[in-house]
């Protein structure tokens, strides 16, 4: 399952990369733009926009919901996703491309200095060359899946 987000979803979009889900984000307004790009690449649209046409052959999903946390838990619900952990921190929240893993050695000039000493292992996106770690960032994020796995 492949995701577009429209333009008033970013947070959302972030937050369905880092769970691991290939998630694009367009900034596109127009509904006949948005529906071409969904049908290319076969991507479910989530928006809150409810003018959006639907009936022609793109799946639309209306997020109702206005805080973060209940969009993403209204969104796993619709779509009965379940979000499999193993898959979580595997793409860039910025760009949605696939990470992949980085020998320490290489990061060395490119992150704090404490945070070279206390990490092991890096990960770093092949496209926008961000490079991410598993720190007290990631420790959130993962309470945040907890709480919305016991709704
Ligand atoms: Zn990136």
């Amino acid at each position: 399952m492949k995701f577009l987000l429209t333009k008033e979803l970013g947070r959302l979009a972030k937050w369905l990369r880092i769970l691991g889900l290939d998630t694009t984000y367009s900034k596109e307004a127009k509904a006949a733009t948005l529906i071409i790009e969904a049908l290319r690449e076969e991507r479910i649209i989530i928006t809150r926009n409810h003018r959006l046409p639907a009936g022609r052959g793109v799946r639309i999903v209306v997020i109702e919901q206005e805080k973060i946390k209940a969009q993403l838990a209204e969104i796993l619900e619709a779509l009965k996703i379940n979000p499999d952990p193993g898959q979580m921190f595997t793409r860039c929240i910025l760009c949605n491309e696939e990470l992949q893993a980085v020998e320490k050695e290489k990061v060395k000039d490119k992150v704090p200095e404490y945070v070279y000493k206390t990490q092991e292992e890096f990960i770093t996106c092949p496209k926008c060359r961000r490079i991410y770690w598993q720190g007290t960032h990631w420790g959130n994020v993962a309470s945040t899946i907890k709480e919305l796995k016991l709704r």
